[in-house]
Protein backbone atom coordinates (compact mmCIF):
# COMPACT_ATOMS: atom_id res chain seq x y z
CA UNK A 1 0.00 0.00 0.00
CA UNK A 2 2.48 2.30 0.86
CA UNK A 3 5.65 2.39 2.81
CA UNK A 4 6.68 3.71 6.53
CA UNK A 5 9.41 6.25 4.74
CA UNK A 6 7.10 7.62 2.07
CA UNK A 7 4.26 8.08 4.79
CA UNK A 8 6.54 9.94 7.08
CA UNK A 9 7.53 12.46 4.33
CA UNK A 10 3.77 13.02 3.91
CA UNK A 11 2.85 13.47 7.50
CA UNK A 12 5.89 16.15 8.09
CA UNK A 13 4.97 17.87 5.40
CA UNK A 14 1.45 18.04 6.57
CA UNK A 15 2.49 18.62 10.40
CA UNK A 16 5.08 21.42 8.93
CA UNK A 17 2.14 23.50 6.88
CA UNK A 18 -0.27 23.58 10.01
CA UNK A 19 2.73 24.78 11.85
CA UNK A 20 3.27 21.89 14.14
CA UNK A 21 6.74 20.64 14.20
CA UNK A 22 7.20 17.81 12.35
CA UNK A 23 9.11 15.60 14.99
CA UNK A 24 5.73 14.81 15.72
CA UNK A 25 4.73 12.73 12.48
CA UNK A 26 7.41 10.23 14.58
CA UNK A 27 5.73 10.14 17.78
CA UNK A 28 2.30 9.54 15.64
CA UNK A 29 3.49 6.44 14.18
CA UNK A 30 5.50 5.39 17.39
CA UNK A 31 2.24 5.45 19.41
CA UNK A 32 0.12 4.02 16.29
CA UNK A 33 2.29 1.28 15.04
CA UNK A 34 3.54 0.42 18.74
CA UNK A 35 7.26 0.52 17.42
CA UNK A 36 9.77 2.42 19.18
CA UNK A 37 10.54 5.98 18.05
CA UNK A 38 14.02 5.20 17.13
CA UNK A 39 13.04 2.66 15.10
CA UNK A 40 11.52 5.02 12.73
CA UNK A 41 13.39 7.05 10.40
CA UNK A 42 14.91 5.66 7.38
CA UNK A 43 12.25 2.72 7.73
CA UNK A 44 10.51 1.55 4.67
CA UNK A 45 8.26 -1.10 6.41
CA UNK A 46 5.24 -1.82 3.65
CA UNK A 47 2.37 -0.48 5.64
CA UNK A 48 -1.29 -1.79 5.55
CA UNK A 49 -4.35 -0.08 4.12
CA UNK A 50 -5.87 0.57 7.75
CA UNK A 51 -1.84 1.38 9.73
CA UNK A 52 -1.76 4.31 6.91
CA UNK A 53 -5.29 5.35 7.64
CA UNK A 54 -5.15 5.33 10.77
CA UNK A 55 -1.90 7.48 10.80
CA UNK A 56 -3.10 10.15 8.56
CA UNK A 57 -6.00 10.48 10.71
CA UNK A 58 -4.30 11.31 13.83
CA UNK A 59 -1.81 13.67 11.17
CA UNK A 60 -4.77 15.09 10.66
CA UNK A 61 -6.29 15.74 14.27
CA UNK A 62 -2.56 17.00 15.23
CA UNK A 63 -2.72 19.76 12.19
CA UNK A 64 -6.11 20.39 14.34
CA UNK A 65 -3.37 21.51 17.25
CA UNK A 66 -4.80 19.24 19.39
CA UNK A 67 -1.86 17.43 21.15
CA UNK A 68 -0.64 13.90 21.13
CA UNK A 69 -1.08 13.18 24.82
CA UNK A 70 -4.76 13.82 23.78
CA UNK A 71 -5.13 12.08 20.35
CA UNK A 72 -3.76 8.73 22.49
CA UNK A 73 -5.04 9.54 25.73
CA UNK A 74 -1.46 9.11 27.59
CA UNK A 75 1.77 10.69 28.25
CA UNK A 76 4.94 9.22 29.52
CA UNK A 77 6.91 10.75 32.80
CA UNK A 78 9.92 9.81 34.02
CA UNK A 79 9.70 6.42 31.90
CA UNK A 80 5.89 5.64 33.22
CA UNK A 81 2.64 5.79 31.19
CA UNK A 82 0.25 7.88 32.44
CA UNK A 83 -3.04 8.05 31.03
CA UNK A 84 -4.52 12.10 30.66
CA UNK A 85 -7.51 13.73 29.49
CA UNK A 86 -9.03 17.00 29.37
CA UNK A 87 -9.25 17.17 33.27
CA UNK A 88 -6.32 17.10 34.49
CA UNK A 89 -2.31 18.77 33.37
CA UNK A 90 -0.56 16.80 30.81
CA UNK A 91 2.71 15.38 32.96
CA UNK A 92 5.59 17.96 31.08
CA UNK A 93 9.05 16.38 30.98
CA UNK A 94 9.92 19.91 32.61
CA UNK A 95 8.83 18.51 35.94
CA UNK A 96 10.87 15.22 36.17
CA UNK A 97 13.89 17.39 37.75
CA UNK A 98 11.10 17.95 40.75
CA UNK A 99 10.67 13.72 41.28
CA UNK A 100 14.60 13.12 40.59
CA UNK A 101 15.26 16.36 43.54
CA UNK A 102 12.40 14.56 45.37
CA UNK A 103 13.77 11.21 45.67
CA UNK A 104 17.42 12.21 46.64
CA UNK A 105 15.77 13.12 50.00
CA UNK A 106 13.12 10.23 50.74
CA UNK A 107 14.48 7.99 52.95
CA UNK A 108 12.81 4.49 53.59
CA UNK A 109 9.08 4.88 54.76
CA UNK A 110 9.03 8.53 54.64
CA UNK A 111 5.90 10.13 54.64
CA UNK A 112 5.47 11.90 51.02
CA UNK A 113 2.65 14.56 50.02
CA UNK A 114 2.04 15.37 47.20
CA UNK A 115 -0.34 18.55 47.32
CA UNK A 116 -2.25 19.06 43.55
CA UNK A 117 -1.53 16.10 42.57
CA UNK A 118 -3.46 16.32 39.27
CA UNK A 119 -2.77 13.19 36.82
CA UNK A 120 -0.53 11.97 40.09
CA UNK A 121 2.30 11.89 38.02
CA UNK A 122 4.47 13.06 40.89
CA UNK A 123 2.90 11.03 43.66
CA UNK A 124 3.34 7.71 41.27
CA UNK A 125 6.80 8.50 39.72
CA UNK A 126 8.15 9.11 43.36
CA UNK A 127 6.35 6.19 44.97
CA UNK A 128 7.89 3.79 42.16
CA UNK A 129 11.17 5.05 42.70
CA UNK A 130 11.34 4.92 46.98
CA UNK A 131 10.11 2.85 49.53
CA UNK A 132 7.58 5.33 51.27
CA UNK A 133 4.13 6.42 52.41
CA UNK A 134 3.40 8.77 49.47
CA UNK A 135 -0.29 10.48 49.46
CA UNK A 136 -1.38 13.19 46.79
CA UNK A 137 -4.88 15.39 46.61
CA UNK A 138 -6.43 17.64 44.76
CA UNK A 139 -9.64 19.84 44.89
CA UNK A 140 -10.70 18.50 41.48
CA UNK A 141 -12.28 15.59 41.63
CA UNK A 142 -12.48 14.53 38.20
CA UNK A 143 -8.52 14.71 38.31
CA UNK A 144 -8.55 12.29 40.95
CA UNK A 145 -10.25 9.91 38.68
CA UNK A 146 -7.61 10.03 36.20
CA UNK A 147 -5.04 10.30 39.08
CA UNK A 148 -6.50 6.90 40.84
CA UNK A 149 -6.48 5.18 37.13
CA UNK A 150 -2.66 5.85 37.13
CA UNK A 151 -2.17 4.27 40.83
CA UNK A 152 -3.68 1.36 39.21
CA UNK A 153 -1.85 1.10 36.02
CA UNK A 154 1.21 1.74 37.37
CA UNK A 155 0.27 -0.98 40.48
CA UNK A 156 2.29 2.01 42.88
CA UNK A 157 1.31 2.64 46.11
CA UNK A 158 0.16 6.10 46.42
CA UNK A 159 -3.78 7.16 48.35
CA UNK A 160 -5.48 9.67 46.83
CA UNK A 161 -8.29 12.09 48.21
CA UNK A 162 -9.72 15.22 48.08
CA UNK A 163 -8.57 18.50 49.54
CA UNK A 164 -8.51 21.74 48.50
CA UNK A 165 -5.09 22.44 49.34
CA UNK A 166 -4.14 21.83 53.15
CA UNK A 167 -7.51 21.76 53.99
CA UNK A 168 -8.02 17.32 54.64
CA UNK A 169 -4.48 16.74 55.01
CA UNK A 170 -3.73 14.61 57.96
CA UNK A 171 -0.52 14.81 59.86
CA UNK A 172 2.74 15.97 59.19
CA UNK A 173 5.02 14.82 56.58
CA UNK A 174 9.34 14.69 55.53
CA UNK A 175 8.48 15.69 52.01
CA UNK A 176 5.94 17.55 50.62
CA UNK A 177 6.23 18.06 46.64
CA UNK A 178 3.85 20.34 44.54
CA UNK A 179 3.46 21.67 41.06
CA UNK A 180 0.99 24.09 41.42
CA UNK A 181 -1.34 26.43 39.15
CA UNK A 182 1.49 28.91 38.42
CA UNK A 183 0.35 30.99 35.41
CA UNK A 184 -0.93 34.86 36.51
CA UNK A 185 -4.17 35.32 35.12
CA UNK A 186 -4.09 37.29 32.55
CA UNK A 187 -1.58 35.11 30.56
CA UNK A 188 -3.68 31.59 30.90
CA UNK A 189 -6.03 32.99 27.78
CA UNK A 190 -2.54 33.87 25.54
CA UNK A 191 -1.41 30.16 25.96
CA UNK A 192 -0.79 27.86 23.07
CA UNK A 193 -4.12 26.02 22.36
CA UNK A 194 -2.62 23.11 23.02
CA UNK A 195 -2.19 24.51 26.29
CA UNK A 196 -5.26 26.68 26.93
CA UNK A 197 -8.10 24.12 25.16
CA UNK A 198 -6.24 20.88 27.05
CA UNK A 199 -5.15 21.98 29.94
CA UNK A 200 -7.75 22.84 32.73
CA UNK A 201 -7.43 26.54 33.71
CA UNK A 202 -7.73 25.08 37.20
CA UNK A 203 -4.43 23.56 36.75
CA UNK A 204 -2.81 26.38 35.49
CA UNK A 205 -4.02 29.72 37.02
CA UNK A 206 -2.19 31.07 39.79
CA UNK A 207 -4.48 34.37 40.45
CA UNK A 208 -3.35 37.89 39.10
CA UNK A 209 0.48 37.36 39.92
CA UNK A 210 0.16 34.01 39.43
CA UNK A 211 1.88 33.17 43.17
CA UNK A 212 -1.41 32.61 45.26
CA UNK A 213 -0.67 28.73 45.75
CA UNK A 214 3.20 29.98 46.78
CA UNK A 215 1.80 32.13 49.44
CA UNK A 216 -1.27 29.46 50.77
CA UNK A 217 1.56 26.96 51.11
CA UNK A 218 3.57 29.33 52.99
CA UNK A 219 1.11 30.40 55.00
CA UNK A 220 0.43 27.03 56.32
CA UNK A 221 3.36 24.80 55.65
CA UNK A 222 5.15 24.91 59.41
CA UNK A 223 1.97 22.60 60.16
CA UNK A 224 2.40 20.21 57.76
CA UNK A 225 6.45 19.76 57.54
CA UNK A 226 8.24 17.15 60.14
CA UNK A 227 11.40 18.86 61.78
CA UNK A 228 13.69 18.31 59.04
CA UNK A 229 11.60 18.04 56.51
CA UNK A 230 11.69 19.48 52.85
CA UNK A 231 9.47 21.09 50.61
CA UNK A 232 9.81 20.96 46.90
CA UNK A 233 7.95 23.27 44.51
CA UNK A 234 7.62 23.64 40.59
CA UNK A 235 7.90 27.08 39.77
CA UNK A 236 7.36 29.66 37.08
CA UNK A 237 10.76 30.28 34.56
CA UNK A 238 10.77 33.83 35.90
CA UNK A 239 9.63 32.85 39.24
CA UNK A 240 12.52 32.29 41.61
CA UNK A 241 12.87 35.55 43.01
CA UNK A 242 9.10 35.94 43.89
CA UNK A 243 9.15 32.65 45.28
CA UNK A 244 11.83 33.10 47.44
CA UNK A 245 10.63 36.09 48.95
CA UNK A 246 7.67 34.44 49.64
CA UNK A 247 9.55 32.01 51.80
CA UNK A 248 12.06 34.09 53.57
CA UNK A 249 10.00 34.53 56.88
CA UNK A 250 9.39 30.82 57.08
CA UNK A 251 12.07 29.35 55.52
CA UNK A 252 15.62 28.92 57.41
CA UNK A 253 17.39 27.61 53.72
CA UNK A 254 16.29 28.14 50.15
CA UNK A 255 17.69 26.17 47.16
CA UNK A 256 17.21 26.97 43.14
CA UNK A 257 17.37 24.13 40.83
CA UNK A 258 17.09 24.26 37.28
CA UNK A 259 15.43 21.86 34.88
CA UNK A 260 16.69 20.40 31.60
CA UNK A 261 16.06 23.66 29.28
CA UNK A 262 18.41 25.75 32.35
CA UNK A 263 15.42 27.74 33.53
CA UNK A 264 14.77 28.09 37.24
CA UNK A 265 12.07 25.31 37.85
CA UNK A 266 12.06 23.98 41.14
CA UNK A 267 12.56 26.08 44.63
CA UNK A 268 13.36 23.66 47.75
CA UNK A 269 12.76 24.80 50.97
CA UNK A 270 13.56 23.76 54.52
CA UNK A 271 12.05 25.59 57.34
N1 LIG B 1 4.38 24.39 33.16
C1 LIG B 1 3.02 24.60 32.80
C2 LIG B 1 2.94 25.46 31.55
O1 LIG B 1 3.84 26.20 31.29
C3 LIG B 1 2.22 25.23 33.91
C4 LIG B 1 2.11 24.33 35.04
C5 LIG B 1 1.50 24.97 36.24
O2 LIG B 1 0.82 26.01 36.23
N2 LIG B 1 1.74 24.32 37.31
O3 LIG B 1 1.98 25.38 30.81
Amino acid sequence: MCRLNILRKIAKNRLALAGIDDKDADYIISYTLNIPITDIAFNSMDLTKKQYKDIIKKVKLRCKHIPITEIFKKAYFYGLEFVVNKNVLTPRADSEILVEKSIEYIKPNFRVLDLCTGSGCLAVSIAKNVKAYVEGCDISGKALKVAKKNVKLNKADVEIYQSNMFEKVQGRFNVIVSNPPYIETEVVKDLDIEVKEYDPVLALDGGKDGLDFYREIANNIKNYLLDDGVLLLEIGYNQAESVKDIFKDVAKEVELIKDYNNNDRVIVVRI
